[in-house]
């Protein structure tokens, strides 16, 4: 560890949107630990209440970089480059058995949440969420967590209570409706019609770029968007709104089998069960992150369709640039926001 200093930099969200660079001592990897010299960290509409509320750990929980020491019984070589999961999952629960590694029913914590993350120079890791993505930028890399990972998760529930969709609603056009829109291209197919919600024109002329059909809820109601689209209703909505009238309107413009993909935390839902789910035997079903074996296949799927799921990065920063990357990600018009190292 001699070139590995013994305090590094990282961010400190100390509250109110305000967030300083803080010196902190370099952990040593212990047992089955990686030390990862942070490339590159994304940022994520998740992380508002730390921005906000400010946080004790480190945020950032989108993070990729290189492995620059590793603690005994690891078998990652010292350079691999790769990107970190966000559950620190066991591996040996009933859940992560069946290979449900997102739902850990003895989770040791959550990068970036109650575990430093990667806003800072190094974040200590468990060799177990470290996937290796060797041929990728830190940056491209991180289009395997939330983009990626959380909009394929997404995409995969969809196609769990359907097997005929030809048409996906997407509620939000943040990075994460960005993101469920690529995947739907990618997995269900570009002739598969993808309609996305928002209100911000930043935001669906880029859902437009890459391949979305927008519907701006500030001049009129979903139905009456989709209606301009030349049709009456989606095979299935995914919201990444979080909020209850987007829920409602997105489950009522649904087709008969249709489903509710929820992805988006936050506000409620209220139905009617007679009409909105027995009659046409629509659902509500959520969506959480995504497994660690879903990693492979995004891989492969980065390596194909790499300069398309790029165009979603919008802005670069240093990590001395946080605030900056803050305040313009929270001001709504920007797709991916990153801190690059
Ligand atoms: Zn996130
Ligand atoms: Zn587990």
């Amino acid at each position: 560890m001699s070139s590995i200093p013994s305090s590094y930099r990282a961010s400190s969200f100390v509250g109110a949107k305000k967030i300083k660079i803080i010196d902190k001592p370099t952990p040593q990897p212990g047992a089955g630990q990686l030390l990862i010299k942070v490339g590159a960290n994304a940022l994520c509409g998740s992380e508002r209440p730390q921005f906000f509320d400010g946080t004790t750990v480190t945020p950032g929980h989108e993070a990729t970089g290189v492995v620059v020491a590793a603690g005994p019984g690891t078998r990652t070589a010292i350079g691999t480059a790769g990107a970190v999961f966000l559950m620190d999952f066991c591996g040996t629960c009933r859940s992560c058995k069946l290979g449900f590694t997102h739902q850990c029913l003895q989770k040791r914590g959550d990068m970036g949440f109650n575990k430093d993350g990667g806003y800072g120079q190094y974040e200590l890791v468990h060799e177990s969420i470290f996937f290796p993505a060797p041929g990728f930028t830190a940056t491209e890399a991180t289009l395997l967590l939330d983009i990626m990972g959380t909009g394929g998760h997404a995409i995969e529930r969809c196609q769990l209570m359907r097997p005929d969709i030809e048409s996906v609603l997407v509620l939000g056009a943040g990075p994460i409706g960005l993101g469920v829109l690529a995947m739907a291209k990618i997995i269900l197919g570009q002739q598969v019609k993808v309609y996305l919600t928002d209100i911000v024109p930043y935001r669906l002329e880029l859902a437009e770029k890459l391949g979305g059909l927008p519907i701006n809820v500030a001049k009129g109601s979903i139905k009456d968007g989709l209606k301009a689209h030349g049709t009456d209703a989606a095979d299935i909505a995914v919201d990444t709104s979080g909020k209850q009238a987007a829920r409602e309107e997105g489950h009522r413009a649904l087709a008969q089998r249709g489903s509710l993909i929820c992805v988006g935390h936050g506000e409620g839902i209220a139905l009617k069960i007679s009409p909105d789910i027995i009659a046409p035997e629509r659902s509500v079903v959520g969506s959480e992150y995504f497994r660690f074996d879903e990693m492979p296949a995004n891989l492969r799927r980065l390596t194909a369709h790499r300069s398309y799921l790029s165009q979603i990065i919008t802005h670069r920063f240093g990590l001395d640039e946080i605030q900056k990357a803050f305040d313009l990600f929270f001001a709504g018009e920007t797709g991916k926001v990153m801190i690059e190292q």
